[in-house]
This record gives structure tokens, sequence and C-alpha cells, in this order.
């Protein structure tokens, strides 16, 4: 396991929305839209990661919920989950993305369905959908 990382993601919930990040980088992924987060660093939790990864991305203070189900082996050395969270404090504003949106059910589903949604987080799909009540 040396060497393994983990990269943490938030699944912002706020009622019946769920918010999604425009990616810049890289290129095969710049304008394709994700569940904003980072890399967990040497001594932090994928929690504590994702609360500093969001304050500095977004700017807003979050409370971490349960984790969604599924995890993805992104490489050999990397592997990708994710985590449900509320905004506490503050009102998102992208620091690093292209851009930010709100998506409720039937928008979650367009942007998967047209193929908008990074690879990797198509896989959380149907449990957010579950969240969403769609
Ligand atoms: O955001 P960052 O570049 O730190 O993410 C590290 C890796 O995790 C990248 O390869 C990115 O494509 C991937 N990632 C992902 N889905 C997310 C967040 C990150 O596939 N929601």
């Amino acid at each position: 396991m040396t060497g393994h990382r983990i990269v943490v993601a938030g699944a912002v919930l706020d009622r019946d929305r769920l918010l999604l990040a425009q990616r810049r980088y890289p290129p095969d992924l710049a304008g394709l839209w994700e569940l904003p987060g980072g890399k967990v660093e040497a001594g932090e939790s994928p929690a504590d990661a994702l609360r500093r990864e969001l304050r500095e991305e977004l700017g807003v203070t979050i409370a971490v919920g349960a984790a969604l189900r599924e995890s993805v082996a992104l490489t050999r050395d990397l592997t990708l989950v994710a985590l449900r969270a509320r905004i506490e404090c503050g009102t998102p504003h992208p620091a690093e993305h292209e851009a930010l949106r709100w998506v409720d059910a039937p928008g979650l589903r367009l942007m998967h369905d047209s193929g908008r949604l990074v690879p990797a987080d198509n896989v959380w799909v149907p449990e957010l959908l579950g969240d969403l009540g769609g």
C-alpha cells in the first residue's frame, strides 16, 4: 500500500439539489462536471481533507456526512471516494473551477446522459438520484 493515495470528492447536498463543479484541467477533463474535492494529505482523514479542499476551492465550511457506497480505482495508486456534505457557512464560489451549478434529479440525469460528468463520477449517479428524490 506504500504510496497509495485517496482522492475525496464531496456530494454537497442542499435538500433536492446537488452541487457540481466544472473542471479546468487536465485537458481531457476540462469542461466536464464533477463532485469537487482533492487528494487526502498525509495525516488527514478523508473528512478532514474534504473540509480543507472545499474551503480552498469553494470558500465554504461544510459538515461531512455518510460516504457514498461506491469507490473508484482511478489508477493502481489512486482511489476515489465520495462523502456527503452540507454547507454550514458561506456561499460557494469557484476559486479553482470554471463554474459551479446546483442540479436537481432531472438535471443530474441530463448531465449524466449527455456525457458531461467526469467519467469516474458516473458511478455515483444512481445513489445520488436516490438522495435527490429522483
Ligand atoms: O481535483 P484533483 O486534480 O486533485 O483530482 C485528482 C484526481 O482525481 C484527478 O485524476 C481527477 O480526475 C480525479 N477526480 C475525479 N472525480 C472527482 C474528483 C477528482 O475523477 N470528483
